[in-house]
């Protein structure tokens, strides 16, 4: 906590910024909304598992009601050339507008746009991509305003949308979930990666270029997955961490994330198998005869983080739902006591990742200081495994000033909506434009 509060500091110093690795960008969104905005609004929703479409209404009184629709997006463009990433998104968003009856050569959607990577923001309409991380890495965008690579492919397409407004996943969520509950101070995302953002006062921004005026606040996206990248984490990183992190797409890049979020949580515990059948701990009756290194566990991504939380939901002693993960995998005949042990790799491995994400959140808490704090929280890690919560409570319960009650909410859709609210308070009048 103490390492992480220095970094804080470190990245948000002007003397500072420039080498500090959690980077602590301002992001021009400075109030959170009341529930009384209107409008009609879309929104791209791009970083995580999926992509999505959305158009949401704003009906004021804290309601919304919004469609969505998912598209994939084939590895080929997730490593490809970048502006084909903006033409993909283009033809996605075109093709839902069509459906939604919502090409027309009269009117002007404004659209809020949530890009889930690291951004260095020169206004809200204005971003540059500081690096790719998790599954992307798309030649050509480093250092460009993916805002404009954005407009540039829908001006291509005519499409009749202009994009006021680029959020985070995490400032997304904070403003979807203070949408409804006015205590909302960080946004959180523990999905594919990981990262929070969080209600900051002006006169801690050293790097703030903006102006001055009331609120005298921003909301800072912290960028936590980077914590540990100038080494500081080193002590509390294994050798498997340092493996996932060697074959990963950006090697020494987002530590903190790497031992945290979804995209590596399964890596790390097929690591740790294939580690102790080597040593012959484990599969004991599989080593004579195992001929099948095709199997997925002797893959690289081949134990699934969704494999972690089905094997920590089995309780009792028939550890069906772990037989099945392990016959997944290759193993066809696994005893009792290696179930066991894979259940209690499982376990350590997603209640460190609950510890060091909910560590992180009690600097945040605690820094606030205010006397309720609620944070809320999105992504398929925090949705899906069994635990994460509970775990996560459970250690910030113990780190948190007694002083403080906290809550973590689940914002659904947050980060779309957020954007949306974000788009919509950018562009105050956020009804359609008659053009
Ligand atoms: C990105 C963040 C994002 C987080 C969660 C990280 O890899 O750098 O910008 O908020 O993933 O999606
Ligand atoms: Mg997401």
């Amino acid at each position: 906590m103490r390492l992480l509060e220095d970094e804080m500091d470190a990245g948000l110093s002007p003397a500072t910024h420039k080498k500090a690795c959690v980077k602590m960008f301002p992001t021009y969104v400075r109030d959170t909304p009341d529930g009384s905005e209107i409008g009609q609004v879309l929104a791209l929703d791009l970083g995580g598992t999926n992509f999505r479409v959305l158009l949401i209404n704003l009906l004021g009184h804290a309601q919304i009601t919004l469609t969505s629709k998912i598209f994939v997006i084939p590895q080929s463009i997730m490593l490809g050339e970048g502006m084909n990433l903006f033409r993909h998104l283009a033809d996605c968003l075109l093709d839902f507008m069509r459906k939604e009856n919502l090409v027309k050569s009269n009117v002007r959607y404004p659209l809020g746009f949530t890009f889930s990577f690291p951004c260095k923001q020169e206004g809200l309409a204005s971003a540059r991509l500081t690096s790719w991380t998790k599954g992307f890495s798309c030649p050509g965008v480093v250092n460009e305003d993916v805002v404009k690579m954005l407009q540039q492919a829908l001006d291509e397409k005519n499409i009749n949308v202009q994009c006021v407004a680029l959020v985070n996943d995490t400032v997304g969520t904070l403003m979807a979930c203070a949408y409804k509950d006015p205590h909302t101070a960080i946004g959180l995302i523990l999905g594919t990666g990981t990262n929070a953002c969080y209600m900051e006062q002006l006169d801690k921004v050293g790097t703030w270029d903006g102006d001055y005026n009331e609120p005298k606040q921003v909301i800072i996206n912290m960028e936590w997955g980077a914590f540990g990248d100038n080494n500081k984490l080193n002590d509390i990183r294994t050798k498997y961490d340092e493996e996932v992190d060697l074959s990963s797409l950006n090697p020494g890049k987002q530590l903190f994330e790497k031992m945290i979020s979804g995209m590596y949580m399964g890596e790390i515990v097929r690591l740790i198998i294939l580690d102790l059948m080597q040593r012959e701990l484990l599969f004991l009756g599989h080593r004579e005869g195992y001929s099948d290194y095709k199997a997925p566990l002797f893959s690289r991504g081949g134990f699934y983080t969704k494999f972690v939380s089905t094997v920590e939901t089995d309780e009792g002693i028939g550890f069906s739902n772990t037989r099945r993960v392990l016959e997944d995998i290759g193993i066809l005949n696994p005893t009792y006591d290696d179930c066991a042990i894979v259940q209690h790799i499982s376990r350590h491995v997603s209640k460190r990742a609950a510890r060091l994400a909910g560590a992180g959140l009690a600097v945040l808490i605690n820094r606030i200081n205010r006397s309720n704090v609620t944070v809320g929280v999105d992504g398929s890690l925090y949705r899906y495994h069994p635990r994460f919560k509970r775990n996560m409570e459970k250690c910030m319960q113990t780190l948190v000033n007694k002083n403080i009650k906290f809550k973590l909410a689940l914002s659904d859709d947050g980060s779309g909506k957020g954007a949306a609210l974000v788009a919509s308070v950018a562009d105050r009048s956020s009804r359609p434009k008659t053009v």
